[in-house]
């Protein structure tokens, strides 16, 4: 039989100190929504250059089940996260937005050694521990801190280079001085031409 015909689904609440509790290991499934300021989120507060009006996260979860054949049907958390934070833009050295979307998929465990031990070449399901108080909220501030850009830069085109943004001053007035590279002059032809 499937399970999810059978077990009630529970709404996710968006209060914060619920989503760092949510039990995993009730029987039931569950579906919500809601949206993060920055601040509520203490560790990507601290990447943020600044927080502007409308910063922050819209996340979705919903968890089901899915038989797996010989062993307990496997519980699956999709959260899907979109939204916006500011960071220092490393070519001009100014804020700029840095606009997320991401949908991730994981199968819950029941301990860190079956975690340690699922399968890596299925990178589409990341093994989590299910518990009774699990901490919703900072897996979503996880998930964001590992989806920001390295380098997180204006759309190419759209700012000047700093001239200290990287290194010292002298890289970018060396720069400045640097006979221009051939294949650029070619490139600047072809497309006059
Ligand atoms: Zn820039």
């Amino acid at each position: 039989m499937n399970r999810n015909q059978v077990l009630p689904q529970v709404e996710l609440s968006a209060d914060l100190s619920a989503l760092r509790r949510v039990d995993f290991c009730a029987p039931q499934s569950y579906l919500g929504g809601g949206f993060l300021k920055i601040p509520d989120l203490p560790r990507l507060a601290q990447e943020a250059s600044k927080v502007e009006a409308g910063d922050g996260f819209e996340w979705n979860a919903k968890t089901y089940f899915v038989d797996s054949p010989g062993s307990e049907p496997h519980q699956i958390l999709q959260l899907g996260l979109k939204g916006r934070l500011h960071m220092i833009c490393q070519r001009c050295l100014q804020d700029c937005p840095v606009d997320l979307s991401e949908e991730r998929q994981f199968v819950m465990v029941a301990t860190e050694a079956l975690a340690d031990a699922y399968p890596i070449e299925d990178d589409e399901l990341e093994p989590i521990v299910a518990s009774q108080h699990f901490d919703l909220l900072s897996l979503i501030e996880d998930e964001i801190l590992l989806s920001l850009p390295l380098i997180p830069k204006h759309p190419e085109g759209a700012c000047q280079a700093h001239a200290s943004s990287f290194g010292d001053a002298k890289t970018g007035a060396d720069a400045l001085e640097k006979p221009e590279n051939p294949f650029n002059i070619l490139k600047n032809m072809k497309k006059s031409s």
